[in-house]
């Protein structure tokens, strides 16, 4: 009897186990097929063409064509006319066909480090070393235009008269793939150093871009105007209160292993982390490893360079920094919640009078906006401060509240860009976060002095952050406020002002 049960148990498990081996060749033979049809014969000619620029030691090749998807089937864009058939939605590492250009991060010598090659155009699709996109968030409106027709999908830029009008001497840092794991150093030379991959029909762009300018601030135009603030014809090059500027904006451009190690996580991990947390955005973060560069769609930094930028690097020239993250609320609209506008404008000044006395000021500007929770979270919280009585012991737990976290701004990718510029000391850095002096520090750059903003510039609705901030580990030559002090730093509430 036991023996005829598991006879019929066992013949059960055959028959099913044919039965998948059937449906499994039926699937196999219908991806092989969507395959097929997903080859174009442009394809042939494009891949002929990666290989010519395939310059790096080979990966073993193997079977196994473009991935594409089974169920979107899309007629080929006309306006576009350069997508495949159907989407391809990921790639593998060894893959027919595809072999990575070479990427050597924190090799010194252009050449051997080799471009950053995101482009998904069908010349670069096989050759790719970098996931992501070109130009941050801006790679979404590019998407739209081209979407629209107002932008051929295949446009490549017209790069001439668009170098930097400086330069910004290689410092030993460059090759040093410790100190830079979030921009490209050599992104704003992309264009000659690269100049013969673009020739043969590479879409390669700058991530860096560094220009001159002239700027006027009002609060600066009126220490101008007041006579306390002198026109030297160097900086400030009117009476009007013109200042002479030369500028940075960069695209972050991350080397995953470097950022990984910097934020003291796993690098698997993170790529997990960052293909799930933005809708799957980018499967070749999970499905190819051996691509270590990633174009996040986030917003970069811009440098103002105040003075001499020659001398930028220069131990022996004294150096004024402030670093800034983005509030658009006080930085543009003069929100008096917030000591930011008045911060940045108080960097400027004293980077300005350095620069005026022979040294260099310089501002760095991230575009890391309400601690990179965004304004929307910022606002949430703004409401929940205003609405539940305004004190500088509750100001953290609000955000808390809402974000979940204190803050999002990660200081460990900022010092990146000092390293670029080949900066080592800081003379006075003009900052009371204890986060951005200790990753500064962290990362091998001397500071010497910091500087506080002065009492009169602290808007007072705005001491409700500055007393919770002090408390909490910021900077100060001033008095620590202690935890009875902090629940009597109160703010505006909103009956003071409702209609
Ligand atoms: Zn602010």
């Amino acid at each position: 009897m036991h023996e005829s049960m598991s006879e019929s148990v066992l013949s059960q498990i055959l028959v099913t186990l044919a039965d998948l081996k059937a449906s499994q060749e039926l699937l196999a033979d219908k991806v092989d097929k969507i395959q097929a049809d997903a080859t174009l014969s442009k394809d042939d000619h494009l891949l002929h063409k990666a290989a010519h620029y395939h310059h790096s030691p080979g990966q073993s090749d193997s079977d196994g064509d473009t991935i594409v998807s089974p169920t979107f089937a899309m007629d080929v864009n006309e306006q576009a006319g350069v997508y495949t058939d159907k989407p391809v939605l990921t790639t593998y590492p060894g893959q027919k066909n595809v072999k990575p250009y070479k990427m050597n991060w924190g090799e010194a010598d252009s050449q051997a480090r080799g471009p950053v090659v995101v482009s998904r155009l069908p010349e670069s699709m096989n050759i790719r070393n970098a996931v992501g996109a070109y130009g941050g968030p801006y790679s979404i409106y590019r998407s739209l235009a081209i979407a629209m027709g107002d932008l051929p999908a295949d446009h490549k830029p017209n790069f001439d008269n668009t170098h930097p009008p400086i330069k910004i001497k290689q410092a030993p840092q460059w090759s040093d793939p410790s100190k830079i794991v979030s921009m490209d150093p050599f992104g704003h030379l992309t264009s000659e150093l690269y100049k013969a991959e673009i020739e043969q029909g590479l879409d390669i762009r700058p991530t860096i871009a560094i220009t001159r300018a002239h700027m006027i601030v009002p609060e600066l135009q009126a220490e101008v105007k007041s006579g306390s603030m002198k026109v030297d014809g160097r900086v400030i090059v009117s009476e009007n209160g013109e200042l002479n500027v030369h500028k940075a904006a960069v695209d972050p451009v991350w080397y995953l292993p470097g950022v990984a190690a910097r934020l003291n996580v796993d690098e698997d991990n993170l790529r997990r982390s960052l293909f799930e947390n933005t809708g799957g955005m980018y499967p070749e973060l999970i499905t190819r490893p051996d691509i270590k560069v990633f174009l996040p769609p986030i917003g970069g930094l811009t440098v103002y360079i105040f003075g001499n930028h020659e001398l930028l690097s220069d131990p022996n020239t004294r150096l004024t920094v402030r670093v800034h993250d983005e509030c658009n609320g006080s930085d543009v609209f003069g929100s008096d919640i917030c000591t930011c506008r008045p911060y940045l404008v108080y960097g400027m000044l004293e980077s300005i009078k350095e620069a005026q006395n022979g040294g260099v000021g310089l501002i760095v500007y991230f575009r890391k906006e309400g601690r990179a929770l965004g304004e929307v979270t910022k606002y949430l919280v703004y409401n929940a401060r205003k609405r539940e009585g305004d004190s500088a012991s509750k100001y953290f737990q609000r955000t808390e509240n809402v974000a979940g976290v204190k803050d999002m701004r990660f200081q460990a990718l900022m010092p990146d860009v000092f390293h670029w510029l080949g900066i080592t000391k800081i003379d006075r850095f003009m900052s009371m976060s204890n986060m951005k002096h200790d990753a500064l520090v962290d990362s091998g750059i001397k500071i010497l002095e910091r500087v506080p903003i002065p009492d009169d510039m602290i808007p007072p609705d705005s001491k409700v952050e500055m007393d919770a901030k002090i408390a909490a580990g910021y900077f100060t030559t001033g008095h620590i406020p202690c935890a009875e002090e902090l629940c009597r730093t109160v703010g505006r509430g909103w009956d003071e002002f409702q209609a």
